[in-house]
């Protein structure tokens, strides 16, 4: 149930809630949510940093295809086998 602004605030004061704790709970609301951002934030950090030292074969990898631009990728190239592609199609 929410709190009216006119009802008296939840703290017992006796005062309305706009005039009392609204605005420290509005305060409160927001920055539990910046902390709780900054938490899942630094968990997704320490989980990267943590797959890095696992894998820093695998980190330096990402590194380089992030920094590499993309186009200029030297892939192997695809060799089609229509020969033994068991679905072929009839030229029209
Ligand atoms: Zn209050």
């Amino acid at each position: 149930m929410k709190l009216g602004r006119n009802d008296p605030c939840h703290c017992g004061s006796g005062k309305k809630y706009k005039k009392c704790h609204e605005a420290a709970d509005a305060a409160k609301e927001s920055s539990e949510l910046a902390a709780l951002q900054a938490k899942a934030e630094a968990e997704k950090a320490a989980e990267e940093a943590e797959a890095a030292e696992k894998d820093p074969k695998a980190a330096a990898a990402a590194k380089k295809a992030a920094a590499r631009p993309s186009g200029h990728s030297s892939k192997p190239k695809e060799r089609i086998t229509t020969a033994a592609n068991p679905i072929r199609r009839k030229a029209v």
